[in-house]
């Protein structure tokens, strides 16, 4: 049949071959996925993994960056989401009913705590918070169907004692869910960690961070090891409309190959800004889960058994430096950009006053204003160059 250049544009001769061999995977970009006949149509199961139907329940491209996500997590199942707090939100509206109550690290992400108090107010859940370095302070009723763990935690990076927590959410029949962004799975095996070989039930990770690597590109996902969890979380993922597209998938897959590089790079270039910022006065203290006064450090040594850590570093300033004192700081930081986020090539920093973001008391932190330091791939000894630089703007008052 003779086609009108229209069509012939559409339906072009020439497809693309199944059989040759690339680096990277073929990248597919899917609404549609085109059934061979009706019989492939009637028979198709799109709740199967592997099945394919219509771009949101997945394509090669998709379920490939997913397993591989799995497998770095030491997991078996994983739902891909077009950003960490979705996969956050993915799993709290997957398991989280009227009365429930979910526990919640007074450290964890902030949005993720932001996003359970929504839910608390709109559908009668129970938020209960507790200490991230205080054990006993998670206090599960009956009515206990959720713990959220962080490990270290949000900005302040306390590492927790996952061991504790978890098996003290287990006697009581809850799940545990583990925001792993910090550990990527590289740091540890959330799904068998300890001496205890302990295993959380799903874990978020959101591979903005990681593994992206480029600070371009939005993702998150949640990791399971149990069928049955994977496929509620799979029937909420599909009926929410929870999708990525095949071309952030492609980068994030691509991207894979050189995570664990960077990663450990990043926790060395850490620890060596982390030995720099403790001998400077203008720091009261430094945050960061592999030094021996940081909160939890004994955990971290337990847990992290390669002992490494994300390249972030936090710390709290003498409290005579003021909010002004600390904008002329960051503002005066020529390699570290302001920037929310990390794990990409530059470095960032913020700054964050403390006093706003924690609901409890807790006597391990010093008063004072918090900046975060990020750690990009520069070299380290550029950027402690580039931080000494900026401490030279402060006005530096006596300091003993
Ligand atoms: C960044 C981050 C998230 C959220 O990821 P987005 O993709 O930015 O939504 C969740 N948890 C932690 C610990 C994070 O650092």
């Amino acid at each position: 049949m003779k086609k009108n250049s229209q069509t012939a544009l559409i339906h072009a001769p020439r497809k693309a071959p199944q059989y040759i061999s690339t680096v990277q995977p073929p990248l597919f970009r899917a609404s549609t996925i085109i059934f061979d006949n009706t019989d492939a149509l009637f028979n198709r199961h799109w709740t199967d993994r592997y099945d394919y139907s219509y771009g949101t329940h997945g394509t090669p491209t998709t379920f490939t960056l997913g397993d591989n996500i799995a497998q770095i997590e030491g997991g078996t199942y994983s739902l891909l989401a077009p950003s960490g707090l979705s996969a956050i939100n993915l799993v709290n509206s997957c398991f989280l009913s009227q009365g429930d109550e979910v526990w919640v690290a007074d450290n964890i992400y902030g949005p993720n705590m932001e996003h359970l108090r929504n839910l608390q107010k709109r559908y009668g859940i129970h938020v209960k918070v507790y200490n991230p370095i205080d054990a006993s302070t998670f206090q599960p009723t009956d009515k206990a169907k959720l713990i959220w763990l962080e490990a270290a935690g949000s900005v302040t990076l306390e590492f927790p004692d996952l061991t504790s927590l978890v098996q003290k959410a287990q006697a009581h029949h809850m799940l545990t869910a583990l925001d792993n962004t910090w550990g990527a799975g590289l740091a540890f095996n959330a799904f068998d960690f300890g001496a205890a070989h302990l295993s959380v039930d799903i874990t978020v990770h959101a591979l903005t961070k990681y593994p992206s690597g480029g600070g371009d590109i939005l993702m998150g996902s949640v990791v399971t090891r149990d069928e049955t969890l994977h496929h509620q979380l799979f029937r909420m993922h599909a009926i929410q409309g929870i999708s990525i597209s095949g071309d952030d998938a492609a980068q994030v897959q691509r991207s894979l190959a050189s995570m664990q590089i960077r990663y450990e790079h990043q926790s060395q270039s850490a620890l060596q800004l982390l030995e720099w910022l403790k001998q400077q006065p203008e720091f009261s203290q430094v945050l960061h889960p592999a030094d021996e006064a940081s909160a939890g450090h004994q955990h971290w040594k337990e847990i992290c058994t390669q002992q490494h850590s994300a390249g972030l570093v936090s710390v709290i300033f003498d409290p005579q430096y003021n909010l002004q004192d600390i904008r002329t700081f960051c503002d005066a930081l020529k390699l570290f950009k302001l920037g929310f986020s990390w794990g990409g090539p530059v470095s960032l920093v913020m700054l964050y006053n403390l006093k706003d973001m924690r609901a409890l008391e807790h006597s391990h932190l010093k008063a004072g204003l918090l900046v975060r330091f990020c750690i990009g791939l520069e070299h380290p000894a550029d950027l402690i160059q580039d931080i000494e630089n900026a401490l030279q703007h402060l006005n530096k008052p006596q300091l003993e």
